[in-house]
């Protein structure tokens, strides 16, 4: 298997790898059970699963085309304090493909960082997932906080994400997982996973557990022929270090489900719904008093200006310019938004195919990478792209 390909895709790190081997165990566990305890000798079957509603899979379906660029750094997000002059600068950017998964996390490691400084006002730069989530965070715990940013959710670029639970897509390189930085990664995962966890089942399912299909012509064991995408190697952090985390992948048997493939496993997942999300978040930071001011800062050297003596430098991207971080390298990725149909409450990974789908409230996307995607920072849309993308999923329905 390809393993750096197959862990990127939207779907595929819900996978948690080790299933196969725990997966394993539970069913030798199982079947022992089953030897000592018999089962009554007749009890009526469970219904089986609903039949799996149609993607209606056409390009002309395509109601959106957007182009957002991961702020990936190979040594991972910079969460840090700095002192400049008479204020504490408090950097929190360079979350890579998984913003929205450790937003929650960062944010506690921000608020202990702005605690120390004594400040009760804090100046939040950026108003995209980790900066908002800061701002509500620092609110929460009773600090004054006025956000600053160039474009507020849902303009800015996180409101383009695709929207899954994935802390390590694309949140450093191998060579730069060091133990330090495993375990700052394994707390603010698990921060957020429990955060997360108090907005299921609030109205309008702005987070939510989904099930996805993982399709495969060959056996998910099989190697993959490796091809050069231009993309680093990245370490699979999730099965080592949080596999307890939501479900495991199971293995689909044939006739159990409808894909035109001979291998088929089913995930769940943790969706967000990022346009009730965010609307989410926003509401709630006005109501509890959260000033916004919209402003384009030509660099750092501005924040001398602002009232507050605690800064959070959460601009994303634009943290290369603003901070002169050139360790910053775009990762351009491209999402196609069909017309909802909430009858489809599955996702799909389509291995081999270049194909991830995530079933949300506001449409189904249609996602694939493309080679020159690392270090891109074209937001152009590609509409051939999306197109043969959406083809390639309407071949699964024909
Ligand atoms: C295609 C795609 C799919 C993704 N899917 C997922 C996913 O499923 N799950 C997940 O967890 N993550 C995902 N991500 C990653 C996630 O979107 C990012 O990690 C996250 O959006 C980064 O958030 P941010 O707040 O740091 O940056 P941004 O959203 O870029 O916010 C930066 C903020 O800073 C402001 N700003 C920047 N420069 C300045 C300036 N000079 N002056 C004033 N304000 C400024 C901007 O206006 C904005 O408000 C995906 C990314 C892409 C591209």
């Amino acid at each position: 298997m390809h393993r750096r390909r197959f862990l990127r895709s939207a779907g595929a790190t819900a996978l948690a790898l080790p299933a196969h081997a725990a997966l394993a165990s539970a069913l030798a566990r199982a079947d022992a059970g089953a030897a000592v305890a018999s089962a009554p000798a007749t009890r009526a079957p469970f219904a089986s699963p609903p039949p799996l509603a149609p993607i209606r899979a056409s390009s002309d379906r395509i109601v959106a085309l957007t182009v957002c660029l991961r702020p990936f750094r190979p040594q991972g997000p910079r969460i840090e304090a700095e002192r400049v002059g008479r204020r504490t600068l408090i950097h929190c950017y360079g979350h890579g493909g998984s913003g929205w998964s450790l937003s929650w996390g960062s944010a506690a490691r921000v608020l202990a960082l702005a605690r120390a400084t004594g400040e009760s006002r804090l100046a939040v730069v950026g108003c995209g997932a980790i900066g908002l989530t800061c701002a509500l965070a620092a609110q929460r715990a009773g600090l004054r906080v006025r956000i600053y940013a160039r474009e507020l959710l849902p303009d800015a670029p996180s409101a383009r994400a695709t929207g899954v639970w994935s802390p390590a897509s694309r949140i450093c390189t191998s060579e730069h997982a060091t133990p330090a930085f495993e375990r700052d990664w394994q707390a603010m995962t698990r921060a957020s996973f429990r955060s997360y966890q108090s907005l299921l089942g609030v109205p309008g399912a702005p987070v939510a557990w989904r099930d996805g299909y993982v399709l495969s012509d060959l056996p998910f064991d099989a190697p993959r022929a490796a091809h050069d995408d231009g993309e680093p190697e990245y370490p699979s952090l999730e099965s080592r270090l949080v596999p307890d985390l939501g479900p495991r992948s199971t293995p689909v048997a044939d006739g159990a489900h409808p894909f035109p493939v001979a291998h088929v496993r089913r995930y769940t997942q943790m969706v967000f719904n990022i346009a009730a999300y965010s609307r989410l978040l926003m509401d709630e930071f006005r109501l509890a008093g959260g000033e916004v001011v919209l402003h384009e800062f030509a660099d750092a050297r501005e924040f001398a200006r602002l009232r507050e003596r605690t800064v959070v430098n959460a601009a994303g991207h634009g943290a290369r310019v603003l901070v002169g971080d050139a360790s910053l390298v775009p990762v351009r990725g491209q999402i196609a938004r069909l017309v909802p149909q909430p009858e489809v409450d599955y996702g799909l990974t389509w291995l081999g195919h270049n194909l991830a789908v995530v079933s949300r409230g506001d449409g189904l996307l249609v996602q694939a990478q493309a080679p020159g995607d690392y270090g891109s920072g074209d937001t152009a849309p590609d509409r051939a792209a999306s197109e043969a993308a959406v083809a390639r999923l309407a071949s699964l329905y024909a």
